[in-house]
C-alpha cells in the first residue's frame, strides 16, 4: 500500500470526521444528488479536491481525490458517487481540455458545490464499442452543429451542462461542452436504475456549438481522452472499494452484537473466515487502486494519467470485489440485510452497477490482455 504523506493523512482524518459526524444519519436515505453533503464538503474546501485552486478547487492530486472518495464512501456511498463523478470525470475533462474562458465559466460553480456536469459517451448503438458512435459535430455556414443522442447518463437532473463525445468532420472523435438548456437539447427520458439513480437519454438536434465550447478535437483527441478515461476508471475503483469498506464496517459491527447459539455470530469461525476473505479482497482492490493512482505517466505537454493496464486492473478487481464483498456482508445480516431499505440491500444494488459502468468487466479484461500480450507487458516491477 502506498505510504501517505502527512498532508494526505490529514485529509483522510478530516474527511472521516466530517463523514462520521455529518453524513452518517442520512447515509442511506438520499433521493438524488446529495447536495447538502456536497455543500458541506465545499464549505470545508474538501469537495473538488483535485481541481485547480484558481477555480476554487483544492489543488491537490488525483490520488487525493481517490482518498477522498474512499473515505467518504465508507460512510456515505451516495456522496462518494457524486464526488467521483465531479472530481474524476466531466469537470476534470473541462479542466484538462477546456479553454481558460470555459474553465472560468464552468469550474467555479462545480468547485463551490453549486453545480454538476454530466458526461455523454454511450449511445443506444454504441456502448462498449464507443468507436461506433453516431453523434456528430458538423461544420455549417452558421458554425458547428451537434446532432445525435446519448443514453445512460448519470447526474443529468443535477447538472447544468454535459460533456458530449462526438465525431467531427475530420472523422476523429472529440468532445464538446453543451448547456442542458441550449436550444436543440432534449432530455428525452429519465430511467431509474437498480440503485434508484436516474440515468438519462438525451437528444441533440442541430445544437449550435460555439468554438469555445469545443474541448478537444483533431488527430490526437481520442488518445488524449482515453488517457483521461483512465482517471475515470481509477475513480470508479475507489468508489467501488468504498462500498466494500462500508459493507464490512456494518457487517463487523453486527457480527459483534447479534447472538445465536448463545454467542455473538462473529465468534463462529465459519463467519470469521468469510469476513477475513472479504477483507483480503477489499485490501487487494484498494492496493490496486492506489497503485494505479500513483504510478502515473505524463510530461510537459501531457497531464499525469494512470497507465491503462493498472487502471483496468484496479477498475476490474474493485468492481468484482464490491459486488462479492457486499454480498458476503449481506449474508452476515441474514434476513435483516435482505430487507428493502437496509444499508446492505442498497449497497448490493449499488455495487452491481460498477461491473457495467465506466467500462464493463469484459472490456477491462480485454484492456488487460491487450496490454499484456501486445502492449506494455506485465505491470513493471520497478
Ligand atoms: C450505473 C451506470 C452509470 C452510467 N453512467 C454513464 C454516464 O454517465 N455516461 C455515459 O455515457 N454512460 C454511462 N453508463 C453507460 C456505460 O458506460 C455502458 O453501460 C457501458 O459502457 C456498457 O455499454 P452497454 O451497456 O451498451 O453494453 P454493451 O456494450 O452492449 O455490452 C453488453 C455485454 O457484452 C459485453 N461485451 C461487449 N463487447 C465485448 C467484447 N469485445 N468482448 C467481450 N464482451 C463484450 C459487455 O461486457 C456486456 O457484458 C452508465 C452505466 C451504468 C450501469
Amino acid at each position: 500500500m502506498v505510504t501517505l504523506t502527512d498532508e494526505q493523512r490529514m485529509l483522510v482524518d478530516v474527511l472521516d470526521d466530517i463523514a462520521r459526524e455529518e453524513f452518517v444519519a442520512d447515509a442511506f436515505s438520499h433521493d438524488g444528488f446529495p447536495w447538502e453533503n456536497v455543500r458541506t464538503l465545499a464549505e470545508h474546501d474538501l469537495w473538488a479536491v483535485n481541481l485547480g485552486e484558481e477555480w476554487g478547487g483544492g489543488g491537490l492530486s488525483e490520488f487525493a481525490a481517490v482518498l477522498a472518495i474512499e473515505t467518504v464512501g465508507a460512510v456515505c456511498p451516495e456522496t462518494a458517487n457524486a464526488l467521483y463523478g465531479q472530481t474524476m470525470v466531466a469537470p476534470r475533462a473541462i479542466e484538462m481540455f477546456g479553454s481558460e474562458t470555459l474553465k472560468e465559466e464552468y469550474l467555479p460553480p462545480v468547485c463551490a458545490g453549486e453545480s454538476a456536469i454530466a458526461i455523454g459517451i454511450s449511445e443506444p448503438g454504441a456502448g462498449s464499442d464507443a468507436g461506433a458512435m453516431e453523434t456528430t459535430v458538423e461544420e455549417t455556414d452558421d458554425g458547428l452543429r451537434l446532432s445525435g443522442e446519448k443514453i445512460w447518463l448519470s447526474y443529468v437532473p443535477a447538472s447544468d451542462a454535459v460533456v458530449v463525445w462526438a465525431r467531427f468532420p475530420d472523422g476523429n472523435l472529440g468532445t464538446v461542452l453543451v448547456d442542458l438548456d441550449a436550444p436543440g437539447v432534449d432530455v428525452h427520458e429519465h430511467y431509474t436504475n437498480m440503485a434508484g439513480h436516474t440515468q438519462s437519454h438525451l437528444f441533440f438536434e442541430d445544437v449550435a456549438i460555439p468554438e469555445e465550447q469545443v474541448l478537444v478535437r483533431g488527430k490526437r483527441a481520442l488518445k488524449e481522452q482515453l488517457k483521461a478515461l483512465n482517471w475515470e476508471r481509477v475513480g470508479s475503483a475507489a468508489y467501488a472499494t468504498s462500498m466494500a469498506r462500508c459493507a464490512l464496517e456494518h457487517a463487523i459491527d453486527y457480527a459483534g452484537d447479534r447472538e445465536q447459539f448463545g454467542q455473538p455470530i462473529g465468534e463462529f469461525q465459519g463467519l470469521r473466515w468469510e469476513v477475513a476473505d472479504a477483507v483480503k479482497e477489499y485490501t487487494a482492490a484498494r492496493a490496486l487502486t492506489h497503485d494505479a493512482a500513483t504510478n502515473t505517466r505524463g510530461g510537459s505537454d501531457t497531464p499525469a494519467h494512470p497507465e491503462r493496464l493498472r487502471a483496468s486492473l484496479a477498475k476490474f478487481h474493485a468492481s468484482e470485489t464490491a459486488e462479492s464483498v457486499v454480498s458476503d456482508c449481506l449474508q452476515v445480516f441474514g434476513a435483516t440485510g435482505y430487507q428493502q431499505g437496509h444499508p446492505l440491500e442498497f449497497l448490493h444494488r449499488l455495487a452491481r452497477g460498477r461491473r457495467i459502468a465506466a467500462g464493463t468487466d469484459e472490456i477491462m479484461r480485454e484492456n488487460i490482455a491487450d496490454e499484456v500480450f501486445d502492449g506494455s507487458g506485465l505491470p513493471s516491477l520497478g
